[in-house]
């Protein structure tokens, strides 16, 4: 393990689409459906929210962040993105509220990003694409684990946020400084002591839509929670992320970007708001 490298500056500039230029092992989204039908199903994520569409809803309660007692264990590079994992053991940082009948405990989080900060988000706002999206990932505590829980329609509660690039985020940094050691697909550290509410913003105003795990198996498992309020990052932050490559150690180099997937059609769901 050594220093990092800062990576060469990619400002906004041509952005080739996701996975374009993608060969197997590393097939693109528009190849999942071969193995996962469920890609082409009703309820898939990403999707478009488009803002005038998204009614208020005044029943929608306040979320509900309780990460107080959070205990962060290792992260990880799954050869898709990195892992933050969380000891999801006990009750210990939890999601409850907003639109959420039950109680749901934080398991990790990752991010998808772009090969250029004009492209990254998964979510788009009236069809516009944030620089990158945070995803913490929280499952119903009423199905004992996780396993059981992404086999149910109201397994997972996932909170998005998305990045756009300016300021330094302070609260990512030791994300960012963990990244050089897990550089390729397997490889994973410790990560102890890391307070995942340095990532959010000052707003939980949020957007709320019943849909899907946004990579393979694609499961119709997840409430989606998308804060209006982007967090800002800055480019030397975002260009960390984009050292981090897809390979495994002494395979053929294939940088770590680009792993987001394109939106998916609404088929009659309603995206609801929680703001005026
Ligand atoms: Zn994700």
């Amino acid at each position: 393990m050594g220093a990092c490298i800062p990576a060469p500056s990619r400002g906004v500039g041509a952005c080739p689409p996701a996975g374009g230029s993608r060969v197997p092992p590393h097939p693109g989204p528009e190849h999942w459906h071969k193995d996962f039908p469920i890609a082409k199903g009703h309820r898939q994520s990403p999707v478009d929210i488009d803002t005038k569409a998204a009614a208020h809803d005044p029943a929608l309660k306040p979320l509900t962040v309780s990460y107080e007692q959070v205990v962060s264990r290792r992260i990880l590079n799954n050869g898709h993105s990195f892992n933050v994992e969380f000891d999801d053991s006990q009750n210990t940082a939890v999601l409850k509220g907003g639109p959420l009948a039950d109680t749901y405990r934080l398991v990790q989080f990752h991010f998808h990003w772009g090969s250029c900060d004009g492209q990254g988000s998964e979510h788009t706002v009236d069809q516009e694409k944030y620089a990158a999206e945070l995803h913490l990932v929280h499952w119903n505590t009423k199905y004992g684990d996780f396993g059981t829980a992404v086999k149910q329609p109201d397994g997972l509660a996932v909170l998005g946020v998305f990045l756009k690039v300016g300021d330094a985020k302070p609260g990512l940094q030791k994300v960012v400084d963990a990244l050089c050691s897990i550089k390729t697909k397997g490889k994973s550290a410790a990560f102890t002591g890391f307070d995942p509410c340095g990532l959010l913003p000052g707003s939980l105003d949020y957007w709320t839509y019943p849909g899907s795990l946004t990579t393979p198996p694609l499961l119709e498992c997840v409430t989606w929670i998308v804060l209006r309020e982007p967090i800002s990052v800055s480019s030397e932050q975002i260009n960390t992320f984009r050292q981090l490559s897809f390979n495994k150690e002494g395979e053929a180099e294939e940088l770590m970007v680009d792993n987001w997937r394109p939106t998916q059609p609404l088929h009659g769901r309603q995206v609801r708001a929680s703001f005026q």
